[in-house]
């Protein structure tokens, strides 16, 4: 468990939060990678700095094939190990058979229950032996992430750093660094999917509909978060 965060320059590349958070986390620090191309341009930043990051992933069933791909693509180019977490399978089964494969689209509260069963409880395990943990979150994604800082003390999940390096980054900044380093793409972007989630919970946007318009689209802004990033 940290207690104080290291001061960060005024501006802080994405290199320097990533070597802050990861030299005050004293310890094992993993991303926690959709495969997002945020995501991935951090596997390439850390590769590229020398910094040292593990690569966890959340494998919920309900991932589309095209993630599956990138994974892959991902894990060859970069010829790292990708530890993957799954859900309880008892409390999958549980919920599948009282309440059929999409009660997501039921109910906010059965919503977060699957979001619950299928990513928090995972990521969970997955934290449980780190101590720091990184995110491709960025500002402009969300009125939910509208006051992320580059680094964080992550009370919820046992006092460990969260390391946010792309906070500030701009989508057109994102792919600017993508296409310049010619980096694994997830197919899905191409398609329309800005934010990278479970096939039945993710849509294509339409032109002028907000990045994440795509994410739950039956529910209002303010929910669209799985609980993976309670602060
Ligand atoms: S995003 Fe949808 S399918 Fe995935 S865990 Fe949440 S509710 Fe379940």
């Amino acid at each position: 468990m940290i207690e104080k965060l290291p001061e960060l320059p005024e501006n802080a590349t994405a290199e320097q939060i990533l070597r802050a958070g990861v030299e005050a986390a004293g310890g094992p620090v993993s991303l926690a990678c959709s495969f997002s191309v945020e995501d991935i341009t951090i596997i390439d930043l850390a590769k590229e700095a020398g910094i040292d990051i593990g690569v966890f992933a959340l494998d919920t069933g309900r991932l589309n094939e095209e993630t599956y791909e990138a994974a892959e693509a991902v894990r060859e180019r970069y010829g790292i190990a990708i530890d993957w977490y799954f859900p309880e399978r008892e409390a999958v089964e549980k919920l599948e058979r009282e309440k059929g494969l999409f009660s997501f689209r039921e109910s906010l509260d059965n919503r977060h229950e699957c979001c619950r069963i299928r990513k928090v409880e995972p990521l969970n395990r997955a934290l449980d032996p780190l101590a720091g943990w990184i995110t491709g979150l960025r500002r402009e994604q969300s009125v939910t992430r509208t006051d992320l800082t580059p680094l964080e003390i992550d009370a919820p999940h046992g006092g460990i750093v969260k390391i946010n390096p792309l906070i500030a980054w701009t989508e057109a900044e994102v792919w600017a660094y993508a296409e310049k380093r010619r980096i694994p793409v997830n197919r899905l972007h191409r398609q329309g999917y800005p934010s990278i989630g479970c096939a039945p919970c993710t849509r294509a946007i339409r032109e002028g509909e907000h990045p994440r318009a795509g994410r739950w689209w039956w529910e209002d802004p303010e929910n669209k978060e799985c609980g993976l990033h309670r602060r």
